[in-house]
């Protein structure tokens, strides 16, 4: 790489201090690259957001689960020596009749998503295929849930092809399995932090990005409070950020690089996550089911409440007992903007229901309900990334470096199928590191 011989001294700078940036900072200080990270927060990790509450508990705002075995977040779960606990235990499913009984394997519903890593024709999006396909009627309310829980979109929109490309990924990691951080995914975050700073780096908090103006072989950047000067800028900021078209929050780029055209293309996906922290684990007093399942306990699935996702954290031990709700994709509408006592109290009636547990035990154990609103925060808007039919395309086109001065990385510049995932976010940050290396 060329020196950058800036006034302020900066090769590289990298904007945003989530996973993709503070990797990408941490793998280039490490080769001498002068980096600084500029990050509108008062912290470290964006969508990687871990809280320890008055309770004395670590919950999880963001990121929480450990999806299968991807090589580069594993490296960095050893390397930093945090303890991790595989998700196991009884999966419970409360039928429409409000019978609650062990989940059944989902097995042949599911079957017909591995059909989709085979699809040549035309892409479509999910609901479009579902139509067309010789998927049972009693299964598509299912197969639709899971696609848009779990990648937080619009089935109307979701392409089949990244579907494909997505479960071939997923198939190759062992993704249907999930661990969680002990401690806090945060740790991750903050150990890189440290690491750029040891190598002399800068992770510059409360800087918050307004406009970047570049030309082949320099860079302005303008925050809130200074300009900053570079040879070259990896932008790792959020999807929906790059595509705010709101006057007063929209960060410009002058001239605007072609990656912003392929970014219109994507499609941000959105989350309700709640936690609830419990005095006791009262469920376990149900006679709803048996004994062993209520003490197993790992997720509950309530399709036809809101929110219709549950977890636990069984087996890991905790300091109090905890419940997660999740609702993601077109059925968050639904609970976006509730407060969390507001969360909390719809979710003990709901739950009361369950498990056939007087409501007034549920609530009288609530200590509390933590959430955080991802659409209204204005560094995420949103929750994370999703590709729409036709644009399977646009995450490698965002990858493609505009005159070796500006590259853009974060979960939804991945390539291979794993977006809107921590590992998709430390991949990006590698791959760019290695391009303004020159290594690729
Ligand atoms: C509720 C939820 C649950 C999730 N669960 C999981 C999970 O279980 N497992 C998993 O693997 N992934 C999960 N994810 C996804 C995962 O968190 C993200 O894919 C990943 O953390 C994204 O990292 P990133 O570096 O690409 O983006 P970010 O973490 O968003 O980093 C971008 C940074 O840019 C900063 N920024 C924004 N605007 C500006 C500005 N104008 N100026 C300066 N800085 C700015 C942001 O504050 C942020 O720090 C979840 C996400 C959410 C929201």
């Amino acid at each position: 790489m060329n020196e950058a011989n800036t006034d302020d001294g900066i090769d590289v700078l990298v904007l945003g201090a989530g996973m993709a940036g503070l990797t990408a900072a941490r793998a280039l200080a490490e080769r001498g690259v002068r980096v600084t990270v500029l990050e509108a927060r008062d912290r470290v990790g964006g969508r990687v957001f871990s809280e320890k509450t008055i309770e004395g508990v670590t919950i999880e705002h963001g990121a929480e689960f450990v999806h299968g075995k991807p090589p580069e977040l594993w490296a960095l779960l050893h390397e930093c020596g945090v303890t991790v606990s595989e998700r196991d235990g009884s999966m419970l499913r409360e039928d429409w009749s409000g019978g609650l009984g062990e989940d059944e394997d989902q097995g042949d519903a599911f079957t017909a998503l591995s059909k989709l890593e085979h699809w040549d024709k035309a892409d479509i999006s999910f609901a479009e295929w579902l139509e067309q396909s010789d998927v049972p009627e009693e299964d598509r309310q299912a197969l639709i849930g899971y696609v848009e829980g779990f990648n937080a979109a619009d089935a109307k929109r979701i392409g089949v092809k990244a579907l494909g490309v997505q479960q071939a990924a997923e198939d190759a990691i062992e993704g249907d399995r999930a661990w969680h951080v002990h401690g806090g995914y945060s740790q991750l975050a903050e150990y890189l932090a440290d690491r750029v700073k040891e190598l002399r780096g800068e992770v510059k908090l409360g800087e918050r990005v307004v406009s970047v103006r570049w030309a082949a072989g320099s860079v302005e950047v303008r925050t809130n409070s200074r300009t900053f000067r570079a040879a070259k800028c990896v932008v790792t900021l959020p999807l929906s950020v790059l595509q705010c078209t709101d006057a007063e929050a929209r960060v410009s780029f002058t001239p605007e690089p072609e990656a912003l055209g392929h970014a219109k293309r994507l499609a941000m996906g959105q989350v309700v996550r709640f936690t609830l922290v419990f005095g006791e684990r009262w469920w376990e007093r149900s006679k709803a089911i048996s004994k062993k399942a209520l003490g197993d306990m790992s997720f509950l699935f309530t399709p036809q409440r809101m929110p219709p996702v549950w977890w636990t954290r069984h087996p890991e031990p905790e300091e109090a007992a905890t419940l997660v709700g999740w609702v993601g994709g077109t059925r968050m509408s639904e609970l976006i903007g509730k407060s969390a006592e507001e969360l909390g109290a719809a979710a003990c009636a709901a739950l009361a229901e369950v498990f056939r547990i007087d409501e007034a035990v549920v609530r009288n154990s609530l200590f509390a309900t933590y959430t955080h609103d991802w659409a209204r925060d204005p560094f995420s808007r949103g929750a994370y990334s999703y590709v729409p039919a036709g644009a399977l395309d646009a995450p490698a086109a965002m990858c493609v470096p505009e005159a070796d001065t500006i590259f853009f990385a974060g979960e939804h510049t991945e390539t291979s199928g794993h977006w809107g995932t921590v590992h998709a976010a430390i991949g990006s940050g590698l791959r760019v590191a290695r391009q303004i290396l020159g290594e690729i």
